[in-house]
């Protein structure tokens, strides 16, 4: 069966109080109409993760960055290890935010996935072109060289605990969300270049997340595509009735 995940990232929005009680809202809309097909999660910032931990219910716990270092001297950053302490059940990786405002290159986002994975955490690696690059067309090579320089170290049983978000920066808190059918088409792409890579098997698994500017209208036609497992959600996961919607909107 496909896989279907769909994951909220709050980005820095939410003081403690809020994202507690968007916790609730989302977990009361669980208990009225159960999604034990999907796999959903929330991506808190970190100051609220230990606190989201006790009460997230039905929802698996994400972070939305880690350090590439293991543990020392590296003010304000937070490690794999101290997120696995908290709950932590997922973690963002090469989010485009990080890439473009905070200089994250694809040998900074290996690490970072390495780290995860030493502390048993499921990274979500974020791959995506600018609109100037697909404009060129040069969208595959950029999403291709993201996954291969971000993931394809990986050896196969390493790389299984991986999730891959296709986010295209040009849709991401802009309004403008890829079409379908331009997201089918990198979503097979995607899926095509790890077949090269692990085989059939591992790429017909993989699960492969969409994201931008994607809402309870356009969700249930993206998450309808063949290659697309779900989606990783922005602005929209922020109000619990539009973010549960979304959670709902797989029909096959
Ligand atoms: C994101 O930041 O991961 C994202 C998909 O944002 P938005 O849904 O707001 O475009």
């Amino acid at each position: 069966m496909k896989p279907k995940f769909v994951a909220g990232n709050w980005k820095m929005n939410k003081d403690l109080a809020e994202g507690l009680s968007l916790v609730n809202a989302l977990n009361a809309a669980y208990t009225a109409h159960p999604l034990p097909a999907v796999e959903l999660a929330i991506f808190a910032p970190f100051i609220h993760l230990g606190l989201i931990g006790p009460v997230k219910g039905n929802f698996k716990l994400g972070a939305q960055n880690c350090s590439q270092f293991g543990s020392g001297a590296y003010t304000g950053e937070v490690s794999a290890k101290m997120l696995k302490s908290v709950g932590v059940d997922y973690c963002l990786v090469g989010h485009s935010e990080r890439r473009v405002i905070f200089g994250e290159t694809n040998a900074i986002t290996a690490l970072k996935v390495d780290q995860l994975l030493e502390n048993d955490i499921r990274p979500v690696l974020c791959i995506g072109e600018s609109l100037e690059e697909r404009k060129a067309e040069n969208q595959n090579k950029v999403v291709s060289e993201q996954l291969e320089q971000g993931l394809f170290h990986l050896d196969e049983t390493r790389f299984n605990k991986c999730i891959i978000a296709y986010e295209p920066v040009w849709a991401i808190g802009t309004g403008l969300t890829a079409s379908p059918a331009q997201a089918q088409e990198m979503h097979a792409h995607i899926r095509s270049l790890v077949g090269n890579k692990y085989g059939q098997k591992v790429a017909a698994e993989v699960p492969i997340l969409y994201g931008g500017s994607c809402n309870s209208s356009n969700a249930i036609e993206l998450f309808q595509s063949k290659d697309i497992n779900g989606g990783l959600i922005g602005g929209a996961s922020l109000d619990a009735t539009h973010f549960y919607q979304i959670c709902s909107s797989f029909t096959n």
